[in-house]
């Protein structure tokens, strides 16, 4: 399924494009990996409506309720947020959901979503963080924003419809899409390319930091290449292939591996313990 964006708003558009078109020209940032983006939103305004759906996921969903789990995730998670730039290091949180599938999602107000079911590809605590890393990276990045801003600059119509999160309408969906709760309400709007290239880069970097072994990211994507069998996972069927992750992670690795020795020299080594409950590879 693709996303359809509705034309409900149309009668508001005129004054509305007339802001957009200013916002156009005047809404330009820069990604922490130095990428020029289009931001059109105030990042505190994606901050709410993040919150607001990821309550809306946490009602629909099921939630884990092992508490070890939950004290493994939380401790990969924590160790990673500690090395975050100041401003960054609270209000997150955490959520696993009991899903069979290899997902975790990332959404605008520091919320991240993990399924059970990722633990079957991430099986060491390593491999968890390079998860981890990559979804709080699209979190401070804003990729959710500049997500949000193409589909407004493709629909400026959107901008003008007040209930952007409700899920029964086209518009709706469209924009929990852009949030980054695509797959959580049926709507295939991915992060781009390179959303995920730069999540991935940042996101090793932050694991190294942090004390994880950077290689294990490689090992992860190694076994998501296995555990897909040649097809990619749904979620990610316009991620990059493997094979491209992986070789962009190696040709920073260099970098990473000073990182993880300094992390290591100051005494980062998180002992985070996989509970041995967790789903195990098949
Ligand atoms: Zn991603």
């Amino acid at each position: 399924m693709t996303a359809r964006v509705g034309f409900a708003a149309l009668p508001l558009m005129r004054p509305t494009l007339a802001l957009f078109v200013l916002l156009l020209t005047t809404a330009c940032a820069t990604s922490p990996l130095g990428r020029s983006q289009l931001k059109l939103l105030p990042d505190a305004q994606l901050a709410e409506m993040g919150s607001r759906s990821f309550e809306q996921v946490k009602e629909e969903k099921e939630i884990s309720e092992d508490a070890r789990l939950d004290a493994y995730v939380g401790c990969v998670a924590t160790a990673l947020i500690e090395q975050l730039p100041p401003g960054w290091n609270s209000g997150w949180e955490v959520v696993i959901f009991e899903d069979a599938s290899a997902n975790a999602f990332a959404v605008p107000g520091r919320r991240i979503g993990v399924h059970s079911g990722i633990l079957e590809v991430a099986r060491a605590p390593g491999q968890l963080a390079a998860i981890l890393g990559h979804e709080i990276a699209h979190v401070l990045a804003s990729h959710g924003n500049e997500r949000m801003s193409q589909v407004l600059a493709a629909q400026a119509g959107l901008l003008a419809a007040s209930a952007m999160t409700d899920s029964s309408t086209p518009g709706g969906r469209a924009t929990l899409a852009a949030l980054g709760l695509g797959a959580q309400f049926g709507v295939l709007l991915p992060f781009s390319r390179t959303h995920e290239s730069e999540a991935d880069l940042m996101g090793l970097d932050l694991m190294a930091t942090a004390g994880f072994d950077p290689e294990q990211a490689v090992v992860l994507w190694q076994n998501m290449a296995a555990a897909s069998k040649g097809q990619p996972p749904e979620w990610m069927s316009s991620h990059p292939a493997h094979s491209t992750r992986i070789g962009e992670l190696e040709a920073r690795m260099a970098r990473a591996e000073a990182l993880y020795a300094q992390a290591r020299e100051a005494g980062r080594k998180p002992h985070c313990q996989r509970p041995p409950e967790a789903p195990e590879p098949s």
